[in-house]
């Protein structure tokens, strides 16, 4: 009998085929006492097995610049830099000559203790680097073990892999051939791990958050993984394998003529042009969305120079980073957002900040007018990059418009600090702020006045209005934005924004969602930035649609009561103004 897990879809793509299990319970080692003479043979063990593991981090980290650019290769010289850091090799090195245990054990004590004071450590720049220490005792173990262990098993995959693990790693993801394997599912991670981030930039069909697979499946189960929609099946008969087969056919040729769309313009039947932007996390994303499309970048999320990179980014950092993207947009619009750290852009670390409640806690803006060095490196680098092409620049989770003045006031002090350098930047910038904590939205009134620019981000408006963690599984049901009151805070930062005679966008997910872009265009936010995989569906359905139906739509949705009659009523009417966008999705 088939059998379906849910999970997170972070990378799109229909797979289908044998699971093979990465379980990181290979990992534990047990201390076992070493006679003396046997020291100086662990203390051999242990050099090769470092210069073997520098090796392959070198290869990988060499793989990794070619396939996804500079930043997220970053990842792989911390690596390298810690297996060649000597106050760790010489802790490594003392407790096997001390304690007389094995290298794996002094290895996996002395890396265990460092990510243990680092997910403890205040600063978040420091606990996204847990993940990363258990990559490399992964390593360094499965060297010194010098047999299949997690990324070793994956190298001998069969072909037509779908690998299973609780957790990957991001260099693990990275390492995977892709002429074997097709797909991947973890129990653990969210929609913004390290890892999902990976597997978007090499396009690998992905799911995670699983949370029971790896019980339930073992090495050579036959799966399909759907990670569009964050479905893995097990044991599929005929009748499902011949569904998926006809469902990859449709998706592929549907992606063929998409690919059409991406020079026409994204206007509605009755002229309305509606602009998509794309969403990114890495510079080089930038050519993608323009490739799909998209006229822009309408969400830079900045902070994933912290995610990937090996020590807090400095200002030349950050500058090359947005440098290298005012290029690749070449005159383009820029959507800058400044960092937002904490809550869920933790990574897998995530459970071990020490915040009760870290997304009500220090994250985002508030975490960086806290941190005003930090974040005025971020400012001056934005600022220098802006007088090489047009940037604009967006603060996340405003919530008071104190917070707003305070981040504003920041930046005319970066300028005048450029200014008496004489650097050049755009003293006209714009600056914006995302709407996506109901305080904001309730009062867009005062804020339109005192910004450039809204962006709204549905994915922590909705968490916010509705009390629902928008990574936790157990309450997934509950997250929806289709929810009346989230569709009245929409329809009322709309206003506002159209009142001052600002532009509003949505960066939210839900912007890639045809239903309820239908209802964004309606309510009058006609510019949607959503990830370049949405952009081509989009701009086929703007087409199809004319903004006065949408306008009609809107009005009847904000007379519904519950978010299952919105989404009734929507899915009804995107389906009848635009039968042949839909034909690929009906296939449960
Ligand atoms: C949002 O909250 O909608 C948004 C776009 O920001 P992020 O997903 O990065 O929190
Ligand atoms: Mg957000």
């Amino acid at each position: 009998m088939p059998t379906t897990v849910k999970g997170l879809p972070v990378s799109g793509g229909i797979v289908v085929g044998r699971v093979l299990v990465i379980d990181d319970s290979m990992r534990r080692v047990v201390r076992r006492a070493i006679a003396a003479d046997e020291v100086k043979r662990e203390l051999a063990r242990l050099d090769a097995a470092l210069k073997a593991s520098i090796a392959r981090i070198q290869a990988l980290h060499e793989q990794a610049e070619k396939d996804m650019g500079k930043e997220a290769a970053k990842i792989f010289t911390f690596h390298i830099g810690m297996l060649k850091d000597p106050a760790l090799l010489s802790q490594i090195r003392g407790m096997i000559e001390r304690d007389r245990v094995t290298a794996e054990y002094a290895a996996m004590q002395v890396l265990e203790r460092l990510a243990s004071m680092f997910r403890q450590h205040k600063d978040p720049v420091f606990a996204t680097k847990v993940n990363d220490i258990d990559d490399l005792t992964d390593r360094l173990l499965s060297e010194l073990a010098g047999a299949e262990a997690g990324a070793n098993r994956a190298a001998g995959a069969d072909a037509d892999t779908i690998i299973v693990a609780r957790d990957l790693t991001p260099s693990q993801t990275a390492g995977f051939d892709r002429s074997r394997i097709l797909g991947f599912a973890t129990d653990l991670g969210g929609m913004t791990s390290h890892t999902a981030i990976i597997a978007k930039a090499l396009e690998i069909p992905a799911v995670v958050g699983c949370q029971t697979l790896l019980a339930t499946v073992q090495d050579g189960d036959l799966v399909v993984l759907d990670g569009d929609r964050g479905l893995i099946t097990l044991h599929p008969d005929a009748t499902m394998l011949e569904q998926v087969s006809r469902a990859i056919e449709q998706r592929r040729t549907q992606q063929a003529a998409l690919v059409e769309m991406r020079d026409l313009p994204s206007v509605t039947t009755d002229g309305v042009a509606v602009h998509l932007m794309g969403n990114i996390e890495l510079p080089e994303e930038v050519s993608r969305v323009l490739a799909a499309g998209g006229e822009g970048i309408g969400l830079y999320r900045t902070e994933y120079l912290y995610l990937t990179g090996s020590d807090e980014p400095n200002e030349g950092v950050h500058y090359r980073a947005y440098k290298r993207c005012v290029q690749l947009a070449a005159g383009k619009e820029l959507v800058i957002r400044t960092m937002d750290l904490g809550a869920d852009k933790y990574t897998q670390a995530q459970e071990e900040i020490p915040e009760r409640n870290p997304f009500l806690g220090c994250r985002s803006i508030r975490y960086c007018l806290k941190n005003k060095g930090m974040f005025k490196k971020q400012l001056r680098a934005i600022l220098r990059a802006s007088a090489d092409g047009p940037i604009k620049v967006m603060f996340p989770l405003i919530s008071t418009i104190a917070e707003l003045r305070q981040a504003k006031f920041l930046v005319n002090d970066v300028m005048e600090e450029l200014e008496e350098e004489g650097l050049p930047f755009d003293r006209s910038i714009r600056m914006g702020m995302m709407v996506e904590v109901p305080s904001a939205a309730i009062q867009a009134d005062t804020f339109a006045r005192e910004c450039d620019f809204f962006s709204i981000g549905t994915n922590d408006l909705v968490q916010y209005t509705l009390a629902v963690d928008r990574i936790n599984e157990r309450v997934a049901n509950l997250y929806n934005p289709m929810h009346p009151a989230v569709i009245r805070l929409i329809r009322d930062v709309a206003r506002a924004a159209r009142r001052h005679r600002i532009p509003v966008s949505n960066c939210g997910e839900a912007s890639g969602d045809l239903e309820f872009a239908m209802l964004l265009v309606g309510l009058d936010v006609t510019t949607l930035s959503v990830s370049a995989s949405s952009i081509p569906k989009l701009k086929r359905f703007i087409r199809s649609i004319s903004k006065e139906q949408c306008e009609r739509v809107a009005r009847e949705t904000l007379k519904l009561d519950s978010d299952v009659q919105v989404a009734a009523f929507l899915r009804d009417r995107a389906r009848r103004m635009a039968p042949a966008c839909f034909d690929d999705v009906e296939r449960e």
